[in-house]
């Protein structure tokens, strides 16, 4: 069952581990999209900044070359000032010859002042670079003087009509005015800043930013690392040179690192005509700052998800759990009574028998005749008898102790409650046992409990649950033999344990095997006429050989076999006396023995009267032989089933009459015919005076209640004529005959036929 609890978590961790793999693929995706959309919109940009540039270049390319044409042929200065009236992103204007030397200047430039381009360091380059093109050149962007702004000059070559040059125009533009587009309009946010970067010799042309620009932007060119590596990256990317890269004129998007080394995303064109990279560059911090956003929003869904299904699981778990512990609690325990059960001994009884554990007691207790009470009154009151047993045999142990419901009526106790003297051991279980004898009232009913109880110690008489169990059980079988004791386990039971074992299992095969058969003892009356046979199994064991009744039918009645050995004495016995009378020509009584417990077995009555129906023997004169002890059951019970029996024409003998203790008063009330003298007292009668008396008194009270009076166990010609003297009227015994089988028993009566009745 734990695999059940152990599965819900393996699907919750396979659901967790799953729904973080679909999240991180979803983050991936993601991440790539976020990826894809700043490229997309850094190419959108550059693709706008490009069309700006060009047309804003080309507008003041077009500008220049009018103006240089009309400087050069109308020599008129004031133009200049006309046109930078009209275009207010130009801030100045002057016309060079091809030498550097200022020639013309709109007025707000004083050109005295103006340094000859060709000699100035910083304008040299892009001066004579425009003596070369035809088309315009844009200078290095310089901060202009006093206004506190950035500039780029534009160049251009003035040609006659001759396509001689005859000077440059030049013209600067400020940045704020013209490139405001690109701030305002062509950004796409803080993180975002778009560079033009001349190719010749890598200066920064303009760059677009929120942030102040630094001087020193415009006046270095960009480190070569950087754009090497760009190139690199690009020139890998798209498997493409540089050259090929300015030829097509397409935009290139990569990953690279920054000038500081930060890792960024760049769009990158080149704009051909005026040689300028137009470099649009997001942050990756930016796609890592989107990226997470999103991810705090699917992992807090993730998370919340979650928790519930956590939520969800842990209370199926829970649940599961708690039915395991009612299952576990079912399993090891019985329902009737609450207690723990076999299966519990079982599983737990590692907590008491290990290396080293400390010594204790297991006490085997089993009820007394607890079936009558089932058999008697119903389940209802055998059940509550138990829960009311239980109750009390639990108020009765000390707290450690574990009492245990074995099965049926049995109930075991592991107590670590030690007495080291024997005697007190056995008398403080007695102590419990008088307890458990009191009445337990049931509705209108008191019911006696007696018990057998059997101790075995650990240690001492075994290591292992079987072996103590065993050796309990073995004592508490020599308690039964008495009623309502206890008994120590002794190695000494060991043997005739073993043996009924033994017994126990061959009887089983008895049955079938014909091991089995009647003899028949005769009883003859003062005169010495037979006038009866008691019948007595006998059983020829193949393997244990001749067993003696009296050590098989308990075992018998023990092992749950004794309702077929009855059937089989019975059977045989009126099958055999039925034939025999047939052919003696004669009728004679059979007594037969009957147990206590087929006595109290619930159909007994029925049985037998089936038995008799079958041997269609109506007219037989049977006589059944109970023993006195039967008289400490029920005597309610017994009662009336004695008179049914009696009511059938069948009679009754009291066997081994002396040996118990049948009151007189229990006696008087009886409906039998017969009192037996047990042969112990038959034994001693010619030299005891105490047995002689006894039987003596038997005598008397039997003749008083009107009964017959048959001495047992009769051996010696001595013994009858004591018993004689005494009125003894029946007699039976070694003396007259042993027990004998059909064909010895009707050579008996033929013998002796002179002195039977007829
Ligand atoms: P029990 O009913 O007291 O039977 C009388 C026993 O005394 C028989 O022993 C019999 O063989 C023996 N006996 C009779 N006369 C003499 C004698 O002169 N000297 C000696 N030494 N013994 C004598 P058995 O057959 O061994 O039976 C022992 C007990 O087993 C019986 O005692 C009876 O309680 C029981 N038993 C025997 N057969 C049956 C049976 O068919 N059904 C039942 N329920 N019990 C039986
Ligand atoms: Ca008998
Ligand atoms: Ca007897």
């Amino acid at each position: 069952m734990a695999t059940l609890q152990k599965n819900i978590w393996t699907i919750f961790y396979i659901l967790l581990a799953s729904a973080l793999l679909f999240l991180g693929i979803v983050s991936y995706i993601q991440l790539n999209s976020i990826h894809q959309k700043y490229e997309t919109d850094q190419i959108n940009l550059v693709k706008l900044v490009s069309n700006a540039t060009d047309s804003l270049f080309l507008t003041q390319e077009m500008m220049l070359n009018l103006l240089g044409n009309e400087i050069a042929r109308e020599k008129d200065p004031n133009i200049l000032d006309d046109l930078r009236a009209l275009n207010p992103s130009v801030v100045s204007f002057g016309f060079t010859d091809v030498e550097g030397t200022y020639l013309y200047t709109s007025s707000n430039f004083d050109k005295s002042k103006r340094p000859n381009l060709r000699t100035e360091a910083v304008t040299r380059d892009s001066f004579d670079y425009t003596l070369t093109q035809k088309k315009m050149v844009l200078g290095r962007t310089y901060f202009i003087a006093g206004s506190g702004r950035w500039g780029i000059p534009i160049r251009k070559t003035a040609y006659d009509e001759l396509e001689q040059p005859i000077g440059v125009m030049t013209a600067g533009i400020g940045i704020e005015g013209a490139f405001k587009i690109y701030t305002e309009n062509l950004s796409l946010g803080d993180y975002n800043t778009v560079t033009l970067i001349r190719d010749r010799d890598h200066f920064v042309q303009f760059q677009s930013s929120n942030h102040e620009i630094s001087k020193n932007l415009y006046e270095a060119p960009l480190p070569n690392h950087f754009l090497q590596t760009l190139f690199n990256d690009i020139s890998q990317k798209y498997n493409i040179s540089i050259e090929e890269m300015k030829q097509k004129s397409e935009i290139y998007t990569v990953e690279t690192s920054s000038i500081e080394g930060r890792r960024i995303q760049i769009a990158l064109k080149y704009e051909p005509r005026y040689e300028l990279w137009i470099l649009s560059e997001v942050d990756h911090s930016q796609i890592m700052y989107d990226f997470i956003q999103n991810l705090i929003i699917y992992g807090l869904i993730f998370i919340v998800i979650h928790m519930i299904l956590f939520l969800l699981f842990k209370m199926v778990a829970n649940a599961e759990n708690k039915r395991r512990a009612d299952l576990t609690f079912q399993a090891t325990h019985d329902t009737l009574t609450q207690l723990p059960n076999r299966n519990y001994l079982q599983q737990y009884i590692q907590d008491w028998v290990y290396h080293g554990a400390p010594p204790f007691n297991l006490y085997y207790i089993d009820m007394d005749h607890f079936k009558n009470i089932n058999d008697s009154f119903g389940h209802y009151f055998g059940d509550m008898v138990l829960i009311e047993f239980s109750k009390r045999l639990l108020s009765l142990v000390q707290k450690e102790s574990v009492v245990i419901r074995q099965g049926g009526d049995e109930f075991i106790i592991l107590s670590s409650y030690l007495i080291d003297d024997d005697t007190k051991l056995l008398s403080h279980i007695q102590n419990m046992t008088i307890e458990l004898l009191k009445p337990y009232h049931i509705k209108q009913f008191n019911f006696v409990i007696g018990v057998s109880v059997g101790i075995a110690k650990y240690p001492e008489h075994g290591t292992t649950l079987d072996m103590l169990l065993r050796a309990s059980d073995i004592a508490m079988y020599e308690a039964k033999k008495q009623r309502n004791s206890v008994h120590l386990f002794l190695p000494s039971m060991q043997e005739g344990y073993l043996n009924r074992v033994n017994v126990e299992q061959a009887l089983h095969k008895a049955l079938t095997n014909n091991e089995l058969y009647m003899v028949y003892q005769p009883q003859v009356d003062k005169h010495g006429v037979i006038y009866g046979v008691e019948a007595l199994i006998r059983w020829q064991s193949e393997e244990l050989g001749l067993v003696p009744p009296d050590q098989f039918i308990p075992i018998a009645e023990a092992s749950g076999l004794m309702p077929q050995l009855g059937h089989f004495i019975m059977s045989t016995t009126l099958k055999e006396m039925k034939a025999l009378q047939m052919e003696l020509g004669t009728s004679f009584q059979t007594s037969v023995n009957i147990s206590i417990k087929q006595f109290m077995e619930i159909h007994f009555l029925e049985k037998l009267t089936k038995e008799i129906d079958r041997a269609k023997l109506a007219s037989i004169s049977l006589c059944l032989e109970i023993t006195e002890s039967l008289f400490i059951e029920d005597i309610d019970y017994i009662l009336p089933l004695l008179q049914k029996i009696r009511g059938m024409g069948l009679h009754i003998s009291m066997d081994d009459f002396g040996t118990g203790y049948s009151s007189l008063s229990i006696l008087r009330k009886l409906p039998i015919d017969e009192l037996k003298i047990d042969k112990s007292f038959v034994d001693t009668i010619l030299n005891d005076i105490t047995a002689e008396k006894m039987v003596q008194n038997i005598i008397m009270i039997g003749k008083n209640l009107d009964l017959y009076i048959l001495a047992e166990g009769v051996e010696t010609q001595e013994q009858e004529a004591m018993l004689k003297s005494l009125d003894c009227d029946r007699f039976q015994g070694y003396f007259y005959a042993k027990p004998l089988r059909y064909d010895a028993l009707k050579e008996f009566f033929e013998q002796n036929h002179p002195h039977m009745s007829s």
